[in-house]
């Protein structure tokens, strides 16, 4: 059997297709929109939200090229160690996670979950962590491990780019999508699905999230170049919302654990502390100032992450104590 077929089939059986979801608030309504959340979170219990689609291709090109084994990069909480442990469990594939950092023990919620996925875990300490991108890295790796096949942390490649253009529903009436941001990869692929009347915006979880104007615009210019599918071949406008990040990666405070408490009560939505709940937070933020056209149809990707809660209530109880 073509094992890519298999990831296809797979996909048909293991993923529910997301569902779109309509909130209302006197917030929203007053702003004249209409909001929408369209809901990664809810396709597969481990392997969804974006970080299922900057797997796709990748575990694809694995398979024709008959790798058995995956390596792949991430820190003690990351979304893409969870879900490339779960992927490769699922497709049958054999996974190495490269973690920054020390081992600690207990292992976190995160990576006892990888381990009882089968992922072997491999620590490595900053100053190398630091090399993950580089040639004479890979071959060190594949040198100790074999023919392992290598993806980069966060699936943030142009496969990864190649699987987030499938993240909106075809032919979608949507103005307005908006979708929190790290590597700028996720938000790359919707742009390159929407049309010329349509407007991407993203929310930088990180500090002085400018830089990734840059990032995402040679990403875009290298996916472009390099003859892989796309949808569209205009560029529609985007821009980025650098306001949001509640200073820096993965810091939450009081207000943003309010929010998201308060959110999820209302509309049975739960976000992630890292991403989701920021741009949720922004968004919201904005409409109160009138930010968005009168109108507007405006769509929120939920990019999953909730696995990262585990970790962070742990971390905040026993900062508590
Ligand atoms: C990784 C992640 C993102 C950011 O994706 P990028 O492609 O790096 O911008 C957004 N939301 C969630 C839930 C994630 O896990």
């Amino acid at each position: 059997m073509n094992a890519g077929n298999a990831v296809f089939e797979l996909n048909e059986k293991c993923f529910i297709p997301s569902p779109t979801q309509q909130i209302h608030s006197n917030i929203i309504e007053s702003a004249g929109v209409e909001l929408f959340v369209l809901r990664l979170d809810l396709m597969h219990p481990w392997v969804n939200g974006n970080k299922w689609y900057k797997l796709k291709y990748n575990l694809l090109e694995a398979e024709e090229k008959s790798f058995s084994t995956l390596l792949t990069f991430g820190g003690a909480y990351s979304n893409h160690i969870f879900a490339t442990a779960a992927a490769g469990k699922l497709f049958g594939l054999q996974t190495i996670g490269i973690i920054r950092g020390e081992e600690r023990l207990p292992l976190n919620p995160t990576l006892s979950f990888a381990v009882q996925q089968g992922m072997q875990l491999v620590y490595c300490d900053r100053t190398s962590y630091r090399q993950r991108h580089t040639p004479e890295l890979h071959a060190q790796l594949r040198e100790r491990y074999g023919e392992v096949f290598i993806i980069p942390e966060g699936g943030s490649n142009l496969n990864g780019v190649r699987g987030c253009t499938e993240i909106l529903p075809e032919a979608n009436d949507f103005d307005v999508i908006c979708v929190a941001c790290g590597t700028g990869t996720t938000f790359a692929g919707i742009l390159l699905s929407l049309t010329q009347k349509q407007r991407g915006i993203a929310f930088p979880v990180l500090k002085n999230g400018g830089f990734l104007k840059q990032e995402i615009d040679s990403l875009l210019e290298s996916y472009l170049a390099s003859g892989l599918p796309t949808p569209n071949n205009s560029l529609c406008s985007w821009e980025l919302i650098c306001n949001y990040h509640f200073g820096g990666y993965a810091k939450i405070n009081d207000e943003l654990l309010k929010f998201s408490q308060q959110f999820q009560q209302t509309y049975d939505i739960p976000l992630d502390y890292v991403y989701t709940a920021k741009m949720f937070y922004g968004v919201m933020d904005l409409l109160q100032q009138g930010f968005f056209r009168k109108g507007d149809r405006i769509l929120l990707i939920h990019t999953g992450g909730l696995q990262g809660n585990l970790g962070i209530q742990q971390k905040t109880a026993k900062f508590k104590t």
